[in-house]
């Protein structure tokens, strides 16, 4: 029997005790306790912690998972969705995305960053690495939320000092505010954006800064042919070689696509510890050629991890989607239906994108930071229930998830999310008023 009203389980942190859930194959119980540690798990446990928890959860049989690591996003592009689609690359870029980024404010981040928060919740991620501009505004978007992130600027010099000289301060800005804020789910990293965006004295910049600092490091690489083939004219060397070079390739560091790498290049990332973020939905979508050598870059050692990246190249933030994507991908890529099996598809979802950003173990245990989601059983996609793993990953979408928990504190329960409505009317309202903006100029 609860003992508090339960729409006062989304006020904050309280001890929960969820019941009757599977893990694995087993029927178990859950007690986190209000410092938002799973303090046990298992059977039986309700009879023994039932006058402990503040609330209870009938779990109802739902299948018990850590929440999704979403390794590599831009979330406020949420306000973007849909606004420029089926295009070539640099089209698309140069003018539908840069031209309405040139009109973006504080006020739009916030609230395409509280969106995205919102979709992520409601798709069972937890956390996410997220690289963009007005970041303070994105922060207080996630602390609002209550979801985990790992926030950097979109480090941008194109070569210009004083361009670069901005960058340092906006970069170093950013670090000191999130420190400032002191809240163990937000963490600050430094984000070159890639090495066509950004110089070599930039990119050493940002690998010393960090090093300092101690932080991670979020950077696009290998994406396209066209990176590669301009980064050789221009420095006389391949991506890896050049990040590598000005020591940007760290166990801290998160590299997204990775998708034209040779084999030296996977054994180079696997050598210096790179997490390597699979963004397979957006790399086919801007047709980018080839897929990630995830199988190479595994054996060589990289942490490979999965990300959705931005929303107008995806266009979704749903990570159960974009596991059955990466499974369906390298297997057509690499012409293999072995590649990437069921379980190990999502563990990259969870247990390395967990890895990737430093937020606990991406497994339910006692003693780690309760970020798990409870998908239900009782829908189609999970009926009949042979093998879990495939059923989570090549049948359900986020849409089966139910109850979403961040650092034990429930964020979304039975499918409710307190405020979800007032997040679609403003985050709309702001990105019809954007494009209305860009397209008076
Ligand atoms: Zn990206």
């Amino acid at each position: 029997m609860a003992k508090e009203k339960m729409s006062d389980i989304f006020t904050g942190n309280h001890s929960l005790l969820i019941t009757d859930v599977v893990v694995g194959d087993k029927p178990v119980d859950i007690l986190i306790d209000e410092t938002g540690v799973i303090a046990a798990i298992g059977e039986g446990i309700r009879r023994q912690h039932r006058d402990e928890a503040e609330f209870v959860i009938d779990g109802n049989k739902a299948i018990a998972l850590p929440g999704c690591v979403n390794t590599h996003t831009h979330a406020a592009m949420t306000l973007l969705r849909g606004y420029a689609d089926d295009m070539i690359l640099q089209d698309w870029l140069t003018r539908k995305i840069w031209p309405l980024e040139a009109h973006l404010t504080g006020s739009d981040v916030y609230w395409g960053t509280r969106l995205a928060c919102l979709e992520m919740i409601r798709t069972g991620t937890t956390a996410f690495n997220d690289m963009y501009f007005f970041m303070e505004d994105a922060a207080r978007a996630v602390e609002e939320a209550g979801i985990r992130a790992v926030l950097s600027y979109g480090f941008i010099d194109l070569g210009n000092a004083e361009k670069r000289e901005n960058e340092y301060r906006a970069t170093e800005n950013l670090v000191k505010h999130i420190r400032s804020l002191n809240n163990p789910r937000i963490m600050p990293a430094v984000g070159p954006h890639a090495v066509y965006t950004v110089s070599p004295d930039g990119l050493r910049w940002c690998a010393e800064f960090a090093r300092e600092e101690k932080i991670r490091i979020h950077i696009h690489l290998a994406e396209t042919e066209k990176e590669v083939t301009d980064c050789t004219a221009q420095h006389g060397r391949r991506p890896p070689a050049l990040l590598d070079e000005c020591g940007v390739l760290t166990p801290l560091t998160i590299a997204a696509h990775c998708c034209w790498l040779d084999d030296a290049e996977c054994s180079l990332l696997g050598k210096r510890g790179v997490n390597a973020s699979h963004n397979p939905a957006s790399n086919m979508k801007l047709a980018t050629g080839r897929a990630m050598p995830c199988a190479a870059l595994a054996r060589a050692g990289a942490n490979v991890c999965l990300g959705t990246d931005g929303c107008a190249s995806n266009n979704s933030l749903d990570m159960f989607e974009e596991v059955k994507t990466a499974a369906l991908l390298q297997k057509f890529f690499w012409n293999d239906p072995t590649v990437l099996p069921a379980p190990a598809a999502l563990a990259m979802a969870n247990v390395a994108g967990a890895r990737a950003l430093g937020c606990g173990t991406g497994t339910l245990a006692e003693g780690v930071p309760a970020d798990l989601v409870l998908v239900s059983s009782r829908v189609a996609c999970n009926t009949p229930l042979h093998h879990s793993p495939s059923n989570l990953v090549y049948s359900c979408s986020g849409a089966a998830v139910e109850t979403t928990i961040c650092n034990g504190r429930v964020l979304m329960l039975n499918r409710e999310i307190p405020g979800d409505e007032e997040v679609l009317t403003r985050a709309a309202r702001a990105a019809h008023d954007l494009v209305r903006r860009t397209s008076a100029v």
